[in-house]
């Protein structure tokens, strides 16, 4: 467990059954991580990044951490650090880090469906272990799956066929889409889980990993003064906004057969709706969390046909968006394609705290501007003797690193009159120096 914030922030299922706890839990000692897809965008310019920073706050430490790449692609050790290199040197990130943290990376070619690649990645995964010595129960293998998800199963099956730690935990990392529906979910989730015990995997989503989306448990839940006021009393309604000021960009193949519900909405908003609905768990722990969440999803209504806007961007001769005009201008994207790159929803929570609040969820590709906010918007306050038009009060609680709550002040000056203000917490100026982690750095924490 990460000192960063526990488990919760990757999702633990649900589950009726009694699950039986890993055995070995040993959470120090040689720990090999597995970057199954390593010559893809995701770990390039994710999964690596996120392991060199842990790398760099004496999170991973070189005399414990060894790191795999594995994909299909043929290329050498060194192919992959030059790939990867320029995504590391950002930053305050000294050339000489970057080259003794790639140092630690050795790449197995492979194929994702026969065993021969999968026992080289155990061959060299158990001489990285007698190398360092491992003792019994003191060893540790992270495999994370960034990959599409037609392969998870696969995958999944060759490394409990092949690779499974002998004297310490095995655990599995599962990247988004987990499946295309209920369905695809549920034989997904089956699949997987009848090779390794709910303990041993790990679904991300990175959204929460993100510093204000977990900083919502605590402003929630450690400020007395939001206590009486978080409910359909005074609260008029809750937008939860993701929009993105580029198109799909070369990724149009894999967004189509998804879209933006699958892709953003019913994933990360529907967490981040969780966590401001949701009622004070019993503790931090991952199962109290999750529980809660799941209280509320019960309670979410059938969305109405009236209260759902999709839509999808196309071509605008004044505004060219990256390299295309159009979503279907993307070579990937079939002519005909209909698949929303926009959606807005209106979500509705039956419960004692929130009839009647719509939960406004919206995201989209290609808009005018990038923004990822959570906005509680406050009733009118009753018998008005200022005569403020709108007094509009809302908290919101922008995504990349602030916290605004809007107040109704005197203006200031001779005359009585009111005029709208902020309070205005932002990271970069209060918290300057600190660096906050990237999501992805915390949930590998974690796992
Ligand atoms: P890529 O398309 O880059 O695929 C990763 C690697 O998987 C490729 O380098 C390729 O390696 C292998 N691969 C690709 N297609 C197939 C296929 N049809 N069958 C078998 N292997 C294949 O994906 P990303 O890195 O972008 O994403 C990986 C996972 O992470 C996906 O599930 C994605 O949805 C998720 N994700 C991605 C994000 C991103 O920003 N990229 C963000 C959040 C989640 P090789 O050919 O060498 O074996």
């Amino acid at each position: 467990m990460g000192s960063g914030g526990g488990q919760w922030i990757v999702e633990k299922r649900s589950s009726f059954r009694s699950e039986p706890l890993e055995v070995n839990v040993s959470e120090t000692g040689c720990l090999s991580i597995v970057v199954l897809g390593a010559s893809g965008d995701l770990a390039k310019k994710k999964t690596f990044p996120a392991l060199f920073n842990l790398y760099r706050q004496g999170f991973l430490q070189s005399n414990e951490v060894h790191i795999f790449g594995y994909a299909r692609t043929k290329i050498s050790d060194d192919d992959l650090r030059n790939r990867i290199r320029s995504y590391l040197e950002k930053g305050s990130a000294k050339s000489e880090e970057v080259s003794e943290f790639l140092q630690l990376i050795k790449y197995v070619s492979g194929s994702y469906d026969t065993e021969g690649g999968f026992r080289m990645l155990d061959k060299e995964i158990s001489l990285h272990e007698e190398f360092r010595n491992s003792t019994e129960g003191s060893s540790r293998r992270l495999f994370y799956l960034a990959l599409p998800p037609s392969v998870y199963p696969v995958v999944c099956r060759m490394i409990k066929l092949c690779c499974m730690n002998k004297c310490g935990w095995t655990r599995i990392v599962v990247e988004k889409p987990f499946g295309k529906d209920l369905d695809s979910a549920e034989k997904l989730s089956n699949q997987i889980g009848e090779l390794f015990e709910e303990p041993q995997l790990y679904r991300i989503d990175h959204y929460l990993g993100k510093e204000l989306v977990q900083n919502l448990l605590v402003l929630r839940f450690a400020n007395r003064f939001f206590l009486p006021l978080w409910n359909r009393d005074n609260i008029d309604n809750v937008q939860i906004v993701f929009r993105e000021d580029f198109g799909t960009e070369g990724r149009g193949g894999y967004f189509d057969e998804y879209g933006i519900i699958r892709d953003i909405i019913q994933n990360h908003l529907l967490q981040v709706l969780c966590l401001v609905a949701m009622e004070k768990p019993v503790s931090l722990k991952p199962e109290h969390i999750r529980d809660e969440k799941v209280k509320v999803l019960q309670s979410v209504m059938p969305i109405k046909d009236e209260e759902v806007v999709l839509g999808q961007y196309n071509g605008d001769e004044e505004v060219v968006l990256g390299q295309y005009h159009g979503y279907r201008d993307d070579s990937k994207v079939p002519d005909h394609s209909n698949t929303p790159t926009f959606a807005s929803i209106i979500l509705r929570i039956h419960n004692e705290r929130w009839e009647g609040v719509p939960f406004i969820l919206k995201a989209g590709k290609a808009l005018s501007s990038k923004k990822a906010d959570i906005r509680v918007q406050f009733k009118d306050v009753p018998g008005d003797i200022f005569n403020c038009m709108s007094s509009n009060h809302a908290i919101r609680i922008l995504l990349d690193h602030s916290i605004r709550k809007s107040m109704s002040v005197k203006q200031p000056g001779l005359e009585m009159s009111t005029v709208q203000s902020e309070l205005d917490l932002s990271y970069k100026q209060r918290y300057h120096g600190v660096t906050i982690p990237d999501a992805y750095e915390r949930l590998l924490l974690d796992t």
